[in-house]
Order: C-alpha cells, then sequence, then structure tokens
C-alpha cells in the first residue's frame, strides 16, 4: 500500500473524479481507502429509540486505490509513487514528478 492516513489524494475515476480529500482510514487488505468527502452515500435512517436522529445522512464510503492518485504536498500535482533508498536503509516515497521526498 502506497498511500497512508493523512495523504491528499485526487480521485481520478468515477462519478467523484477531480475532487480531492484527505485520507482518514485506510483498508490494506480490501486496498482501498477512506477520503474525506469522497464517495458519499446518501442513507435513509429511521430514529430508533431517540438515540439517532431521523433523516437523511451522508457517509463516505472507501474507494478503491487505484482510483486515486497521491497529490504532492511540494508540486501540489497528482502524481505516482516512486521509492528511494535512504542513507540509512530505509525507504522513502518520492514524487515522481519533482523527485521530492513525501513524508
Ligand atoms: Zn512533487
Amino acid at each position: 500500500m502506497k498511500l497512508h492516513a493523512e495523504d491528499n489524494v485526487m480521485v481520478i475515476k468515477g462519478r467523484d473524479r477531480g475532487k480531492q480529500g484527505r485520507i482518514t482510514r485506510v483498508f490494506r487488505k480490501e486496498d482501498r481507502v477512506l477520503v474525506e468527502g469522497v464517495n458519499l452515500v446518501t442513507r435513509h435512517t429511521k430514529s430508533t429509540g431517540g438515540v439517532r436522529q431521523g433523516g437523511i445522512i451522508k457517509k463516505e464510503m472507501p474507494v478503491k486505490v487505484c482510483n486515486v492518485m497521491l497529490v504532492c504536498p511540494d508540486c501540489g500535482k497528482p502524481t505516482r509513487i516512486g521509492y528511494r533508498s535512504l542513507a540509512d536503509g530505509s525507504k522513502a516515497r518520492v514524487c515522481k514528478k519533482c523527485e521530492e521526498v513525501i513524508e
């Protein structure tokens, strides 16, 4: 999984194409991420026992990682992610457009 929580991504496919948002959750096994304000579904709920208000609520559903691209914090463009080995042996993600390391 190349994407992490808190990453900024842009949707490149589907109904929400062009939207940007922050990843709030990563589902590694499913290869899906939850992105703020993206892939909203409308749920009609009935009030049950007065705990939850009835009505329409909007809820985000996870999207496939292949449908989003990371937005590079340095150049601000949606980009593919590369990897670079650092001096200490660890790997860092890098932007393929500007070559900057992405935290
Ligand atoms: Zn960049």
